[in-house]
């Protein structure tokens, strides 16, 4: 049999390392494709065509999971305001990690690394201060290296585990454990609402561009989500070694802008198979985009959904350290159609844009980005006059 990544391709390779971790004889590394994200290369002299790696595969091989047939939804918060404000959402993946501590349990979750690319990590309850890393929300993606290895043998050991990621890296995990057959029960998995993940290529020129504009300074921290200016405001925070910081919102920053409008995923995240029901997580969380207003609350709201008889034995922990309210699951999806459906349109200029990264950096790339924001701008005008004059003196006036 092919390896996996010879049936699919690399356009619909969602870089979750399910083969990397199911490869019994070290044949496949991961590597960054030349539009920056991650894919298997194989090395045919270790390669025996045995075909573990296309029963792991998430595209070949549908992971096969008991989930109930609608989601119980929740608007969530942390009761405790530092985790609340100092987390992407509601705080919810903290409050979920500080519950599983209270048992023998390995929590996984993403750290940046020395050079602000993302890795899975693991943490146990002697290691809290990890769980701080791990908190907050890094849009580009994450380096899962040998987690799902790692699951199994804690595991076999009678751990319990709490694995966060997104829902393709969910999905590689179900078909692992599901290929070796193990106990499952101790594994609890939680999936982020997820809308896609931008290239790494994009994301290394856009950090060397900010580190250049700012005076050459080195940056020491990336905080995508900072709430100083409030939750639903999304706000992206640099700081760097002599203390100085650069603060933007989401739509005043090219890179954040560029992520926000789908510019520059992954070529599957504009169809992704997994932001459906059922979800691949027994808990799925993410922004409540849409609170209904008696809940809106800048200090920030998770959607919470609970997906599985797990999912629901870990909410019944949590009411003692989160705020939980039911809402319909209409509700809840209404204004975050990613929950429920994968698809984005593509924009043309995809590729180009990542070309011109690699080739010429991102100051580049603003150029290309400014002459579609400025297109988008002009047919919105001709297609709504009246609103965009209404928007026009609304900005005016403020
Ligand atoms: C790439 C990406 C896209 C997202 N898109 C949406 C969206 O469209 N709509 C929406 O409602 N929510 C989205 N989210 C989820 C949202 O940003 C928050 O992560 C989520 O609500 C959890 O917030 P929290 O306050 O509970 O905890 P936080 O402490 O903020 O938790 C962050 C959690 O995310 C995990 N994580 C961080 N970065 C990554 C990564 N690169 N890959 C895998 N896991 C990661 C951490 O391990 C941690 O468990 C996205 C998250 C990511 C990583």
């Amino acid at each position: 049999m092919k390896p996996a990544i010879d049936v699919i391709g690399v356009q619909k390779c969602l870089g979750c390392f399910g083969c990397f971790n199911a490869c019994p004889y070290g044949a496949i590394e991961m590597v960054i494709s030349e539009e920056g994200f991650y894919i298997p290369r194989v090395n045919k002299n270790k390669c025996t065509n045995c075909g573990i790696c296309q029963k792991v595969c998430p595209i070949i091989s549908t992971p096969s999971i008991d989930r109930f047939p609608k989601p119980i939804a929740y608007a969530a918060w942390s009761k405790n305001n530092k985790i609340r404000l100092t987390s992407s959402s509601g705080g919810i993946f903290s409050e979920l990690a500080n519950i599983i501590f209270e048992y023998d349990s390995v929590v996984y979750g993403v750290v940046w690394d020395e050079r602000f690319h993302p890795v899975h990590v693991e943490a146990t309850k002697d290691e809290k201060e990890i769980l701080e890393k791990i908190k907050g929300s890094k849009y580009v993606p994450s380096y899962v290296g040998d987690a799902y290895k790692k699951v199994v043998k804690n595991l076999s050991e009678g751990k319990k585990v709490l694995f966060v990621g997104t829902p393709c890296q969910i999905a590689a995990l179900n078909n692992f454990v599901n290929h070796l057959k193990i106990d499952k029960s101790n594994l609890y998995t939680v999936d982020l609402v997820c809308s896609g993940v931008p290239s790494l290529i994009v994301w290394k020129t856009y950090l060397e561009y900010i580190s250049k504009k700012m005076g050459e300074r080195n940056i020491v921290s990336v905080k995508f989500r900072d709430k100083s200016d409030g939750w639903s405001h999304r706000t992206i925070r640099i700081e760097f070694d002599d203390g100085y910081s650069y603060i933007s919102p989401f739509l005043k920053d090219w890179f954040c802008w560029g992520f926000l409008s789908n510019q520059y995923l992954n070529s599957i995240c504009y169809n992704c198979p997994f932001s459906k029901i059922p979800r691949q997580g027994d808990l799925t969380i993410g922004d409540f985009w849409g609170v209904p207003k008696k809940l809106h609350d800048e200090k920030g709201v998770s959607v919470v959904l609970v997906n599985s008889k797990k999912g629901k034995e870990l909410i019944e922990k949590m009411k003692k350290r989160v705020e939980l309210v039911p809402v319909n699951f209409e509700e809840a999806t209404k204004d975050n159609p990613r929950i429920i459906y994968g698809k984005f349109k593509k924009p043309k200029q995809r590729k180009e844009l990542i070309t011109i990264a690699r080739k010429k950096g991102f100051k580049a790339v603003i150029r290309k980005l400014m002459f579609k924001r400025l297109k988008r701008a002009v047919f919105f005008l001709i297609r709504n006059p009246k609103q965009a004059l209404y928007l026009l003196l609304f900005k005016v006036l403020r």
